[in-house]
């Protein structure tokens, strides 16, 4: 934003309207968008659409490889079953 174009009557307004403003809302706001872009962070760790569902039990696993070691284990499924068959929504 630049004032190069504003009067000197129009900066001084500026000014003051920035003075005038309540500090302690400008804070609450950053800190609500802190809090927002934090859980976002947070999801994105922890992000359900990156785990794969057993398509059995509803389980899910953080790789394509825990879920296979897991259908393998408790499913008794076939090594080379296709993982589209193992996990649920997937559409390879
Ligand atoms: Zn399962």
């Amino acid at each position: 934003m630049s004032l190069d174009n504003l009067s000197d009557e129009e900066k001084a307004q500026f000014e003051q309207e920035l003075e005038d403003s309540d500090s302690t809302a400008i804070l609450l706001g950053i800190h609500a968008e802190l809090q927002a872009i934090r859980s976002l962070l947070e999801g994105a760790q922890d992000n359900p659409t990156e785990r794969l569902t057993c398509a059995t039990c509803g389980e899910t696993y953080p790789s394509e490889k825990q879920l296979r070691d897991h259908a393998r284990t408790s499913h008794k499924a076939p090594t080379d079953m296709p993982l589209e068959d193992i996990a649920e929504g997937q559409s390879l």
